[in-house]
């Protein structure tokens, strides 16, 4: 689904945002990436979204070369990519039902099966009864479901989550994570950055480290470990 091939970013401002990294991400996966503030999680994110391309190396996502694609086709890699940010992003003046049809009126949905799509993604976060308030008057913690539905009213193959859980108290941190792990269930690869170490090593994921834009861990069904943290930290070289 996703694979980063000695991927360097250096933003105009001459930030080395991400100094050489490798991995690749199958169909179906569920990975968390982390790393502290400024480590480069949101750059990676944008790469694969393509709002950034790499200054150096080779990103692909489902298929598509992201340095090399043709503008025109960006929309068409976005269709498969269900995004999901720290600030949720809904539109405060359209229902809670609109913001998550507005996401399949922008790809052309035709109108019967958008209604039957936000039905349907509005049950899975379970907020059917809510369908005609507007987002001011739900819950941080509902307001990021609503987010959610609107990642997956366009069937996506991918959802890539920017700390979904930064604006929530740690209970609802836990729901959100695990609404996400249902819908991966369901054979969606997910991809979520977060800095909350805490709440990754309860959920036993595969887990990708950065730090100073280097990745330091990257491991299966991870509970923290120093050891091997350690190790990598040495192979991947000094800091910058
Ligand atoms: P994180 O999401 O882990 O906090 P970012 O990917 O946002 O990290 O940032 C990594 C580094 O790149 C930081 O040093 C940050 O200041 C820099 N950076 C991020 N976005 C930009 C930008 N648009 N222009 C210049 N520098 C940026
Ligand atoms: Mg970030």
């Amino acid at each position: 689904m996703i694979r980063f091939e000695n991927i360097h970013k250096t933003y105009k401002s001459g930030s080395d945002a991400l100094r050489g990294v490798n991995f690749k991400i199958d169909d179906g996966e569920f990975v968390f990436i982390i790393g502290k503030s400024g480590s480069g999680k949101s750059t990676l994110i944008k790469l694969i979204t393509r709002e950034e391309k790499p200054s150096r190396g080779y990103v692909l996502v489902d298929r598509f070369p992201i340095s090399k694609m043709q503008s025109a086709l960006v929309p068409v890699l976005r269709r498969q990519i269900g995004m999901i940010f720290q600030d949720f992003r809904l539109i405060e003046s359209k229902t809670v039902f609109e913001n998550v049809a507005f996401a399949g009126e922008i790809v052309g949905m035709p109108k019967r099966k958008l209604e039957q799509m936000v039905e349907i993604v509005l049950g899975v976060v379970d907020l059917r009864h809510k369908a005609h308030a507007m987002p001011l008057e739900l819950s941080g913690g509902e307001q990021q479901r609503v987010a959610i539905a609107r990642a997956m009213v366009n069937d996506p193959k991918l959802i890539v989550a920017d700390e979904p859980t930064g604006n929530l108290d740690p209970q609802t941190s836990e729901s959100i994570m695990a609404l996400l792990e249902e819908i991966n269930r369901n054979g969606t690869t997910v991809v979520i950055c977060t800095h909350d170490s805490n709440l990754v090593d309860r959920m036993k994921k595969r887990v990708i480290e950065i730090e100073d834009g280097l990745i330091v861990r990257d491991e299966l069904d991870s509970g923290y470990c120093a050891q091997i943290k350690e190790a990598a930290k040495s192979v991947a070289g000094g800091k910058k």
